[in-house]
């Protein structure tokens, strides 16, 4: 609860600098500051046993100005209302950054996925559609998947909203199936994002990624698809990690092996005995560490152990604000989370127009788009980060509250 109170006021602290850098008045932080709409719902699902549990899910949406609001629906016991409210957003950051038609979003349940039945699940997930249905439709706020929850999850809820519409509506949610009209391409998406901003970051430091010692944290899907994109460009992936701990190899790992190996939750390195600490490869000599797991890991506490030269934020919230002043300050490269995560929604969005137009487009399309958006995106970021002489974090902040204020200001909100 805490952490997530600390994210949450950290988040509002990052845009008020971004604002005032960019000049808007006290007024559009007032607007920016929380979300717009915050629903909280009550969730009665009949579990297996007989019995009736009922659960509490959220979902927020940030900011409408510029379209209509996205972001995923988080599964997990931890979900609470000022993470919800911080998700949501950094979707509205993430799609002014990447300049897609929309604000931010987040939805979210607390309950744990990993002790419910398939039934439950279905259950729970419909449930929560007919909860929210009013706010939520493809022109109004737009689902995802996120954090314990997948295509099947998304292929129940559009099944639910387009019974409760009486018209099929695959617009209504992405990250379905590809045979309900899912996108080629979303479940690399997010590692692929990483990997074009990984290589724009290694050409303004002069780091060629054929020999570039690599360090990833996580082995889920964005860790391990990032591992094989990296592996296969000829970089030198040296450690890998998951919940239980690290392998490291100064040499190389083998990465095929290891995707071979890895279960559905990520997990891997539960079959070696030799094995370090997630703290240890944090701190390993290495050209790039990608934190790809979960918030809060580099922070006061390690930020002066940390030797890569570039730091890519695959997960959300990896490192801490005072620990984004401190890389920068020792010349460290940081790109943050709303920029190199930002691949996923970016396919969303893809998946969104050609449900929309009903006509599909083949995975190297899907690519050849998502490069265009994402070398835009961290070019512009970068350059304001030079310009304005501020981190790249602030730059992007700076980059992604301007087009929610100037929609705001053009609607005569502010
Ligand atoms: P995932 O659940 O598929 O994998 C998570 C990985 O992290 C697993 O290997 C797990 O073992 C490991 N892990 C869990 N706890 C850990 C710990 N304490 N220390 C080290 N490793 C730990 O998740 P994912 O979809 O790969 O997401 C990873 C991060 O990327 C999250 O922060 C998520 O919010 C962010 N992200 C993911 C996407 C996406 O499309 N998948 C998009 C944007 C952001």
């Amino acid at each position: 609860m805490g952490e997530n109170l600390n994210l949450f006021t950290s988040t509002q602290h990052v845009i008020n600098d971004a604002l005032s850098k960019l000049g808007y008045t006290e007024e559009m932080y007032e607007l920016l500051k929380e979300p717009i709409r915050m629903l909280t719902v009550r969730i009665p699902v009949r579990m297996d046993d007989g019995s009736i549990k009922v659960f509490t899910g959220y979902r927020a949406q940030h900011n409408d100005a510029v379209g209509p609001t996205k972001g995923g629906v988080r599964f997990h016991p931890e979900v609470d209302e000022e993470e919800v409210k911080a998700l949501s957003m950094w979707m509205s950051l993430k799609c002014g950054i990447v300049d897609l038609p929309y604000g931010g979003g987040k939805g979210g349940i607390i309950c744990d996925p990993r002790t419910m039945s398939f039934t439950e699940l279905e259950k729970l997930s419909r449930g929560y559609v007919r909860a929210i249905s009013q706010i939520v439709g493809p022109t109004k706020d737009i689902p995802a998947p996120d954090v314990y929850t997948n295509s099947q999850i998304m292929a129940w809820m559009m099944d639910e909203y387009s019974r409760l519409r009486e018209n099929d509506s695959p617009g209504f949610i992405t990250g379905k199936p590809i045979v309900l009209g899912g996108s080629q391409g979303r479940e690399k998406a997010t590692a692929q994002g990483v990997t074009i901003c990984i290589d724009q970051a290694a050409k303004k430091r002069g780091i060629d990624i054929k020999g570039a010692r690599v360090v990833i944290q996580g082995f889920g899907n964005a860790g391990s698809f990032l591992a094989k994109f990296m592996h296969d460009a000829g970089a030198k992936v040296i450690a890998i990690s998951d919940a239980h701990g690290a392998l490291h190899d100064p040499a190389g790992l083998d990465i095929d092996y290891l995707l071979d190996r890895r279960d559905s939750f990520g997990t891997v390195t539960t079959l070696f005995e030799n094995t370090i600490s997630n703290k240890e490869l944090l701190e390993l000599e290495c050209d790039i560490l990608v934190p790809a797991a979960i918030s809060n890991q580099i922070t006061e506490e390690n930020v002066y152990d940390i030797k890569a030269s570039i730091v890519v934020e695959a997960a959300n919230g990896p490192t801490t604000f005072e620990a984004t002043r401190i890389l920068s300050e020792r010349g460290i490269l940081l790109v943050p989370d709303v920029l190199a995560s930002a691949g996923g929604v970016t396919v969303s969005y893809f998946e969104w127009v050609q449900n929309n137009q009903g006509y599909y487009w083949t995975e190297e399309e899907v690519n050849e788009k998502l490069h265009a958006k994402l070398v835009e995106a961290f070019n512009n970021v970068y350059e304001t980060s030079q310009n304005r002489r501020v981190n790249m974090r602030l730059a992007a902040y700076m980059v992604g509250a301007r087009k929610m204020a100037e929609a705001s200001r053009f609607r005569g909100w502010v």
